[in-house]
């Protein structure tokens, strides 16, 4: 069987003494094996990456840009290859991958303009004749541990930008679906990237220890679940490394009774269930604000889920596909039950659904519970699955109490009419990315994405121009050159301008 390998010094080898069976979730099949990197092989990849470093360090920012001009124009012409290897092992309908290619894209876009963006600052004469300025240099080696369920867009949202900044980049994706991430990585070679500055290392806890612990490691970021993002930071900082980790999410968004109902459905519908409801900002929990709101929504989302279509990957008129494993489907489908063994109604129920040709795949169908109640372990934990939450409020503040009080603060969206609630929403809601009707609130490539509380650990967020300060470190100068037989005596007091 094909065996998955890694990507060292612009090489692709293999270490296949241990391995992972990766599945197509919508047939339940194995496709493929990915090799799990053992200590020497991440040890390998650091080294190449390090020797990579000084040239690449001094590399002008405009031909570091020119590389990741020509990645984008690789990403789009092999955009139908990549999609479809997302497909075949996350699962994720082709529409879907394509989109999460696309923001992956405007990543790279952003890396384009690295000259720009790492100009530094400058102040003529902060003392007589004294100028200074803050220049931006590259870390070095740095590392990124990526989540299954964007296997593009999330490693794209770090190395583009941490390789235009100067530094070389070893990446530990997903061990559940590393096929795409690892194709795409080695498009940079052609689009001119020299051997040795991107490195990709399958594989699980064994190869993310070495990259924690390996002193040649100065900055690791990391998407993923709250428990090891936890890890990550702690292991990460006690090791003197430069980290951000980004974590779980619990989603709410708050219906009010000034919505239109019918848009705020078809909102939630998408932000709900789209990739099976796998993505970091799905809506999993609506808060709807009144009887008349809560009956409303139940009754026209109930409706408009009778048309959702759950399927393959390759059939573009499904909405959504299979989630990524038979255990993710199990802890999907005990969340529904524990739900409804604590008192919740199960409006729609997708525990057993049928999808017609592929009776072995990864499949839960979309889900509808009314009356969730804050003290459910469905409500507290993250589900990760196409399963919606109703919970029932008489007032704007106990929605938001609910979202403040939650461990989690991600992302959340209120859909309203009203002005003036949704400006009182955005300034106090506790919450990192906030969507004003706008259910997704994905922040685009030049702003920088993540949430707040158990959501992130770190303090820079992803990608747009906190990734320029996470992946460099400031150097300030002060200068003077003093006039040909000019010499100023010693002076012992802390130097001020009066
Ligand atoms: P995960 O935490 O299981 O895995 C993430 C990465 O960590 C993988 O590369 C995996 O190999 C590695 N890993 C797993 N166990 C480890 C361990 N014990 N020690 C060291 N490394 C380990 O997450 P996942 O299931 O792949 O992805 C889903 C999770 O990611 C969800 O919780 C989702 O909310 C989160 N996520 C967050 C964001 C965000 O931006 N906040 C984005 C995408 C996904």
């Amino acid at each position: 069987m094909n065996i998955i390998g890694h990507l060292i010094n612009g090489e692709i080898c293999t270490d296949a003494a241990r391995t992972q069976d990766v599945f197509n979730p919508a047939t339940g099949e194995v496709t493929r094996q990915v090799a799990l990197a053992s200590v020497e092989t991440v040890e390998q990849a650091i080294t190449a990456a390090q020797a990579a470093f000084p040239q690449w360090r001094n590399t002008p920012p405009i031909k570091r840009a020119r590389v990741m001009f020509r990645f984008k124009e690789l990403l789009e012409a092999n955009s139908d290859k990549i999609c479809e290897m997302i497909g075949e092992e996350h699962g994720k309908i082709s529409h879907d991958a394509a989109g999460e290619l696309q923001r992956g894209i405007e990543n790279v876009e952003y890396a384009c303009g690295a000259p720009e963006l790492l100009k530094g600052e400058h102040s003529k004469n902060v003392g007589p004749n004294i100028d200074s300025w803050s220049e931006f240099q590259p870390l070095g080696v740095v590392a990124g541990i990526t989540p299954f369920n964007f296997p593009a867009m999330v490693p794209l949202w770090m190395f583009p930008m941490a390789i235009a900044c100067g530094n070389c980049f070893i990446l530990k994706p997903s061990e559940r679906d590393p096929s795409s991430t690892l194709f795409i990585a080695q498009l940079l070679k052609e689009a001119g990237l020299p051997d040795g500055v991107m490195n990709v290392v399958n594989g699980d806890k064994v190869a993310v220890d070495v990259l924690l612990s390996d002193q040649r490691v100065k900055a690791v970021s990391f998407v993923g679940s709250t428990p090891i993002a936890e890890y990550i930071y702690a292991t990460a900082n006690a090791n003197g490394k430069r980290c951000q980790a980004l974590g779980g999410a619990k989603n709410h968004a708050i219906v009010m009774p000034d919505a239109d109902m019918d848009n705020a459905v078809n909102q939630l519908l998408g932000a709900a269930f789209g990739s099976s409801g796998e993505r970091c900002m799905a809506l999993s929990v609506a808060v709807a604000v009144g009887d008349v709101a809560g009956d409303a929504l139940i009754t026209k989302m109930t409706a408009a889920m009778a048309s959702l279509k759950v399927g393959a990957f390759s059939d573009s008129t499904n909405d959504f596909g299979p989630v990524i494993t038979s255990q993710h489907r199990d802890k999907v489908v005990g969340y529904i039950n524990h739900a409804q063994e604590q008192g919740a109604t199960i409006v729609v129920d997708g525990r057993n659904p049928e999808v017609e040709g592929y009776n072995n795949g990864f499949f839960v169908g979309g889900t509808l519970i009314d009356n969730v109640t804050a003290d459910m372990v469905s409500y507290k934990e993250e589900i990760f699955g196409p399963v919606l939450q109703v919970v029932r409020v008489q007032t704007m503040q106990q929605a938001m109490d609910l979202i403040n009080d939650h461990e989690y603060g991600n992302g959340t969206c209120i859909f309203t009419r009203d002005g003036e609630a949704a400006r009182y929403f955005s300034d106090n809601i506790q919450v990192g990315m906030v969507g004003i009707n706008v259910p997704l609130p994905v922040p685009v490539a030049y702003h920088s994405f993540g949430g707040w509380k158990r959501s992130l650990f770190g303090d820079l967020h992803a990608y747009g121009p906190d990734a320029v300060r996470f992946y460099t470190k400031r150097k300030t100068i002060t200068q003077r050159w003093p006039s040909a037989g000019v010499r100023e005596g010693a002076e012992f007091s802390m130097p001020t301008l009066s």
